[in-house]
């Protein structure tokens, strides 16, 4: 899996410092996207291919080589083999760049090998339109902008600095031709994408750019590393029973003495169930996980998950995590294969703890699923009010078959739904 940032926005703006010195701070792959379109125009001018010679352009970018070695603290840029670092930033490059870029065989190529040079890899990336068309589903996009006379200043002694010679009016102008070039270009052109974070560094001083960021990406990075732990699927290995077994062993003796338990009806010993019931405590869960011998893996909202000693807990379990108050179809996937697989899957159809006390509409995951597969529905009413030493009722009822209602149609999902309800509530008033 590979974590992106997007740094796009016009020349000047400071994304080549920024992203450089962020990728070395914070570990990222410095990906200047910029400089594979310099290197295809640098490669077009060595072979003296003009702007409307399309195929020598295929042949040029059918065999060009071009690698980014990050090293000596910046970054190497090497075109078929030879190092072209400071010649892709000529007068000559860059006042035809924006034009090579525009050519839509060019923009093909340079954004496939762009997605290919990120692979599997954490990186930061510089470009114009990294957030909107190379990778629209970046982690963070940020759009650098300023004010154009202000880039054109920095860019200046920038120049000055690397001994390239342009007067300060020759840039602006290079920068406005190619930020208007760059805005109209057929694809991938400069665009604020709308989920982007824009930061205007007119008056910001570098440090107090890469500080912003990097406060941005450290945010999102923890985000994505917590979501990575609670959705990765752990196979279920031998020690991984190994440890459910003396997990579940132990919650049950100091279940049993915590509680007088009394479970009547049964789940049968082989084949797919989905086990619906009623929702009072988390411990009403657990009471069905402990006493069924056979592995019963529940629905749990993905908050209970954040805590890293529930999440290792919850995982021994099987237990699928989902997200709520939107249709998880990621969680979905996971009950089906659940069930194809032959296991147990326990569902509150009340999406909560006491949503019936609370009026919550019920969810109807569970009899979509049942329809689906044609999985039968075990009801379960939980009775007790969980007080130590109180006593606690378990009732299955009979399985109940939901094959005939083919078809995906809401209203017969609706009416399921409600006869799962209707048979959890007899359950649980059931006299013992
Ligand atoms: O960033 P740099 O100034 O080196 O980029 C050179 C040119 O390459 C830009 O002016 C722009 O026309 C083009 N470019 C692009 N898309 C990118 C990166 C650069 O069109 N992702």
């Amino acid at each position: 899996m590979s974590f992106i940032v997007a740094i796009d926005g016009p020349a000047g703006t400071g994304k080549g410092t920024v992203t450089e010195i962020l990728s070395k701070k914070m570990k990222l792959v410095n990906i200047d996207t910029g400089a594979t379109y310099r290197c295809v125009t640098l490669a077009m001018i060595n072979a003296n291919v003009a702007l409307n010679e399309i195929d020598k352009i295929k042949e040029i970018l059918n065999n060009i080589r071009i690698e980014l070695r990050n090293e000596n603290g910046g970054q190497a840029v090497i075109l078929n083999g030879e190092v072209v670092t400071e010649k892709i930033r000529s007068k000559e490059v860059t006042s035809l760049v924006s034009q090579v870029s525009s050519i839509k065989e060019v923009r093909l190529a340079m954004a496939g090998l762009q997605r290919k040079m990120a692979e599997g890899k954490n990186v930061i990336m510089e470009g114009r339109d990294i957030g909107t068309y190379v990778f629209p589903n970046a982690d963070v996009k940020i759009y650098l902008d300023a004010n154009v006379e202000e880039r054109a200043k920095r860019r200046f002694k920038q120049n000055q600095e690397k001994g390239i010679d342009m007067t300060y009016s020759e840039i602006l102008e290079s920068i406005k031709k190619r930020d208007e070039n760059d805005k109209n270009k057929e694809i991938g052109a400069l665009k604020v994408a709308s989920d982007a974070i824009v930061i205007d560094t007119t008056y910001m001083t570098i440090p107090e750019v890469v500080k912003t960021i990097q406060e941005i990406v450290q945010k999102k990075k923890k985000e994505v590393d917590l979501q990575e732990k609670i959705y990765r699927v752990r196979p279920d290995t031998k020690w991984h029973r190994i440890q459910r077994k003396i997990i579940k062993t132990i919650c049950s003796a100091i279940y049993h003495v915590v509680y007088r338990v009394k479970v009547t009806g049964k789940v049968p010993d082989q084949g797919s169930y989905i086990i619906c019931a009623n929702h009072v405590s988390y411990l009403d869960a657990a009471g069905v996980v402990i006493v069924n011998k056979r592995k019963v893996s529940f629905v749990a909202k993905e908050d209970l998950f954040y805590n890293p000693f529930l999440n290792w807990f919850l995982h021994i379990f099987d237990i699928i995590p989902i997200k709520r108050n939107m249709q998880d179809m990621e969680a979905m996937k996971r009950c089906l294969k659940m069930l194809k697989s032959g296991d147990l899957l326990g569902i509150f159809p009340e999406g909560t703890r006491k949503g019936l006390e609370k009026n919550v509409k019920l969810k109807n995951g569970a009899a979509y699923m049942a329809i689906k597969t044609g999985v039968p529905v075990i009801p379960c009413g939980i009775k007790g009010t969980f007080k130590p030493f109180s006593r606690v009722n378990i009732n299955f009822g009979d399985p109940i078959d939901f094959s005939k209602y083919k078809g995906q149609d809401k209203e017969k999902i609706d009416e399921a739904t409600q006869i799962i309800m209707d048979n959890i509530i007899m359950l649980t008033n059931k006299e013992i």
